[in-house]
């Protein structure tokens, strides 16, 4: 006998009828592509969301279609998020900062049906539309513009079509295990892949992601993601904001920190959501202006490791916590999340600040472990370090357009990352198993290396790399970018990891450079780095 309650598809329609009616009248600030401020709220999102979808349908759209989006964070965006996922198609989330060649390939693989894009990228469109095999209707995020249709003839507008679509739209009655959402992997080696979320695994991520030591957002918060809707749903925030009813602010294309520090400031955000090197820009801005964050409380930062110097300067100068996360497109993105246990309290505090550096523990969903190179399982002892794996609810099963599953033999997924994981779980990111650094059989983690750098008040970004040595194979070399006005130099900045790590692991050069190449998902690109600087010592032997 099966159990007798109540059965309802968990579907992302079901996410913004909650918002619609208990939370209609709360407040979306949306920053357009023109830097201007809109302000609406979720009834109108939602009224939005079902009069696009309605549209849809009388387009023609068919059932299951994937809808391509090269747009910012703005309320355009979330409508669509909502009225092409709860409609009963496929959101695919465009990184517009892909190469032509990348995009093009993705929207083809993805077979999107319907382009929306924001002004910005209304340039790009006529480079791409040639290479394009299957996109039917190319709508442009905004009002009717007569000078655009001078750039592409075939345009349709979004306020227009949502114009024709019902407000009162039902939506319809989808199985939850249906794709609701497609996001593809950066691809800085090899081509993106993607990773097609149902309305399922959405709903339990944004369930699971917001319990208390998970994000922890309520009806009373005010939430700036400023990680992109086109970098893994922005970590889910959309979502789970509908379900808290949060008050949301988007940031729009304006993510220098200057911008950053207006909008946190006049807009009253208390929870932040980006990668490192957003809260770098957000920190010289701060440095330059000697304003403060009266608002803001707390911000969740992942996507690459988050420098402790970093945590410090913003709880100690700014009274911010940084929550140290760690995900990836395979994995929705949440994975582990840096919150306390109760026993934790009784630490000195030094004790306490040292466990907030590392990525933190599975919140509920998701269950880790680390293999050895046999995929044999390691030890959670804090020290045994090996493959990064999960499983959960969220975690991609099979890439999408692959016939064969993307997992182990027993059911997990590979990550990619060396870690360890201590006996409550937490986990600490050593390197990427690309990255990391082999000296003579031993190891070395950038990240170690990367945070001292950081932690040097002459240094503004680090990123450390192996170069190619004829002895050890591989042995570390620093590149970084100095701090403005700070004139360190190689010894001075060397002599900083005296005492930090072992003598062996200590870099053999620094370079100094003006910037360090970043991914689409701002992430240095450290294969960039080692094709440019990996034989720097072999040639200087020469
Ligand atoms: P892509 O793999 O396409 O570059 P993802 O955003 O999916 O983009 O990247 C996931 C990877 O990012 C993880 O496998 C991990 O290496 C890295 N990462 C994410 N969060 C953290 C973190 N907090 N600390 C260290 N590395 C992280």
């Amino acid at each position: 006998m099966n159990g007798q309650m109540m059965y309802r598809a968990l579907t992302t329609g079901s996410l913004i009828e909650h918002a619609e009616h208990y939370h209609a009248s709360t407040e979306i600030v949306s920053v357009d592509t023109g830097g201007g401020i809109e302000r609406t709220c979720w009834g109108d999102v939602a009224a939005n969301a079902r009069r696009l979808a309605s549209a849809l349908d009388k387009l023609g759209v068919s059932a299951g279609a994937r809808c391509g989006t090269i747009a910012w964070n703005n309320r355009r965006h979330l409508e669509i998020y909502f009225g092409v996922g709860a409609g009963g198609r496929v959101t695919h989330t465009v990184n517009p900062r892909l190469t032509p060649e990348h995009l093009i390939y993705i929207i083809n693989d993805a077979a999107d049906e319907v382009l929306f894009f924001d002004h910005t990228f209304l340039a790009l469109i006529p480079h791409l539309l040639p290479h394009l095999t299957t996109v039917k209707h190319l709508v442009l995020m905004g009002p009717r513009d007569e000078e655009a249709l001078t750039v592409v003839e075939s345009l349709k507008f979004f306020d227009e079509l949502i114009a024709e679509g019902d407000a009162q739209h039902a939506w319809p009655e989808l199985d939850e295990t249906t794709p609701a959402a497609l996001c593809y992997t950066s691809g800085t080696t090899g081509r993106p892949k993607g990773v097609l979320n149902s309305h399922r695994s959405l709903v339990l991520h944004a369930l699971g992601g917001n319990q208390p030591d998970g994000t922890c957002i309520s009806a009373g918060d005010a939430l700036l993601p400023v990680v992109p809707m086109f970098h893994v749903n922005a970590w889910g925030i959309p979502f789970i904001a509908a379900i808290a009813g949060a008050r949301l602010v988007l940031p729009g294309p304006n993510l220098d920190g200057d911008s950053l520090l207006r909008l946190l400031n006049d807009e009253k955000v208390n929870v932040a959501f980006g990668v490192p090197t957003i809260w770098m820009g957000l920190l010289a801005a701060l440095k330059a202006s000697d304003a403060q964050l009266p608002h803001l409380e707390r911000s969740f930062v992942g996507g690459t490791a988050l420098p402790p110097s970093m945590i410090n300067v913003f709880r100690d100068d700014y009274g911010v916590e940084l929550i140290h996360a760690w995900g990836m497109t395979e994995t929705s993105p949440i994975g582990t999340i840096n919150q306390p246990l109760y026993k934790h309290r009784a630490l000195p505090l030094e004790q306490q600040r040292k466990l907030r550096q590392g990525q933190g523990r599975p919140i509920f969903g998701v269950e880790l472990r680390v293999v050895d190179a046999d995929g044999n399982p390691l030890p959670h002892d804090g020290s045994s370090q090996g493959l990064l794996q999960i499983r959960g609810h969220w975690v991609v099963d099979t890439y999408y357009g692959k016939d064969e599953d993307a997992l182990t033999q027993d059911g997990w997924f590979d990550t990619g990352d060396i870690a360890t994981l201590d006996e409550n779980g937490y986990l600490v990111i050593r390197d990427r198993a690309k990255d990391i650094i082999k000296s003579g059989g031993e190891w070395i983690s950038t990240v170690d290396l990367e945070n001292i750098a950081i932690a040097h008040p002459g240094v503004a970004n680090a990123a450390a790399i192996a170069a190619w040595h004829p002895k050890w194979d591989e042995r570390p070399i620093l590149v970084c970018v100095r701090a403005n006005g700070s004139d360190v130099g190689e010894t001075q900045l060397l002599a900083d990891f005296e005492g930090k790590v072992a003598k062996w692991q200590i870099p053999d050069r620094v370079i100094f450079v003006d910037a360090l190449p970043m991914s689409a998902t701002g992430k240095v690109l450290k294969n960039k780095l080692r094709d440019q600087y990996g034989q720097v010592l072999t040639e200087e032997k020469t």
